[in-house]
């Protein structure tokens, strides 16, 4: 016999219907991920600007020779929502560089684009170039 499933009621929620913070630490996201954000290490600044952005508890913070640092991308938990190449100051600055070479481009769609590459702390890549120039699964 199927177990009927049990609802929750309002007396079950809590007040004001308060999600709780954290949750992301209990279960992995990274499998919605459609594209990739790769961090290239030589060209970040340490700013942290990324890690205060992240909604998820993908950027971790380390000890380095100068204070906390930012860490790789912790893969289980990035979802790929691209805010990180966004807010990245790095990208930010060389996007408005290449701007009137190209107006379309974004801190986010920049990879690719001759002059971003060589510069940018984060890349936004597909997943599949991902896994084949990145080696990231
Ligand atoms: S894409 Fe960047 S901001 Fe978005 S979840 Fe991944 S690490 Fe965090
Ligand atoms: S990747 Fe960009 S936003 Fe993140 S710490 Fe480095 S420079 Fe700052």
């Amino acid at each position: 016999m199927v177990k009927k499933q049990e609802i929750k009621t309002w007396k079950d929620i809590a007040v004001g219907g308060i999600v709780p913070s954290g949750t992301g630490e209990h279960f992995n996201t990274g499998g919605w991920r459609s594209k990739v954000p790769v961090w290239k290490k030589e060209n970040c600044i340490q700013c942290l600007t990324c890690w205060a952005f992240c909604p998820d508890n993908a950027i971790h913070l380390v000890d380095g020779a100068k204070g906390r640092e930012r860490a790789d991308f912790d893969y289980d938990k990035c979802k790929g929502c691209g805010i990180c190449p966004e807010e990245c100051p790095v990208n930010g600055k060389i996007t408005k560089a290449l701007v009137a070479t190209n107006p379309k481009i974004t801190p986010s769609t920049g990879h690719d684009t001759p002059g971003f590459d060589e510069k940018a702390a984060i890349l936004f890549v597909g997943i599949k170039e991902a896994k084949e120039k990145f080696n990231i699964k």
